[in-house]
């Protein structure tokens, strides 16, 4: 039997190659590895929607199961690849358990930049998942004070979010200006949009370490 086109990351990219590789009549097996346990979903509302409490995890999801099932995608969720022999087009996931290729996709994403000195703690998160979202969503409210490092699009709408969820927020940048790919006008619009919705701004601002809250 043939081991058909392995998928290796089950979110957008992962899962459109899956949907028209069928739609193309492609026949034979396809595997969705993914290493977090959801069904594929949907990123840009997690920053919005689902920090706002508008929306449940559930309606992010980009497929169901049984649409899956439809597609005769085998997916293996919760599943980490760990390892490659092209050799034997064997993929190896965290698991232990080996799955066998003709064609390998790998669809695994981005990830967040690091902090120059990883020590904050469990105060400390970062947003590319569900379940950050979950999280970050559940600690946002009045009496509570959020710090964003970043202040990109992502970082703008988890401020504009967490303010409006009565969280009192500083929104930190090392640009001197907030979006400044945007010019002088728009970008000064925004932090005047951001500030009178009461985000503080930092701007031109280098975080060097985080430290334990105070
Ligand atoms: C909070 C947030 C808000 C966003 N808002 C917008 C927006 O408003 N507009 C917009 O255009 N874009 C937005 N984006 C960006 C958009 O979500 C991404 O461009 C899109 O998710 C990219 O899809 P992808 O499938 O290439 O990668 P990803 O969505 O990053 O998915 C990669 C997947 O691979 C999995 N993976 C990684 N390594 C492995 C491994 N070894 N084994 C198995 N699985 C693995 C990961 O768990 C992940 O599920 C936003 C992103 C975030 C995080």
């Amino acid at each position: 039997m043939t081991g058909g086109t392995v998928i290796v990351g089950a979110s957008l990219a992962g899962l459109r190659t899956a949907q028209h590789l069928r739609a193309l009549g492609y026949a034979d097996p396809v595997t969705l590895v993914g290493a977090e346990p959801h069904l594929p979903y949907d990123r840009p509302p997690l920053s919005k929607q689902v920090l706002l409490g508008e929306w449940p995890a559930s309606r992010t999801h980009l497929v169901t199961e049984g649409q899956l099932a439809e597609l005769r995608v085998d997916a293996r969720l919760g599943a980490a690849a760990t390892g490659l022999d092209r050799d034997r087009r064997l993929l190896t996931l965290a698991d232990g358990g080996l799955i066998p290729y003709d064609f390998l996709v790998v669809a695994t994403g981005s990830r967040p930049r690091e902090l120059p000195a990883p020590n904050g703690g469990p105060h400390v998160h970062t947003l590319r998942t569900l379940d950050d979202a979950r999280l970050i969503a559940a600690r946002l409210g009045p009496g509570r004070r959020l710090v964003v490092i970043g202040a990109g699009f992502i970082g703008c709408e988890v401020a504009c979010a967490a303010v409006a969820r009565g969280t009192t927020v500083t929104l930190v940048s090392r640009e001197p200006a907030l979006l400044p790919q945007f010019g002088p006008d728009v970008s000064s619009y925004l932090a005047r949009l951001h500030r009178d919705a009461g985000v503080r701004l930092l701007l031109d601002a280098h975080v060097r370490s985080v430290g334990p809250a105070g």
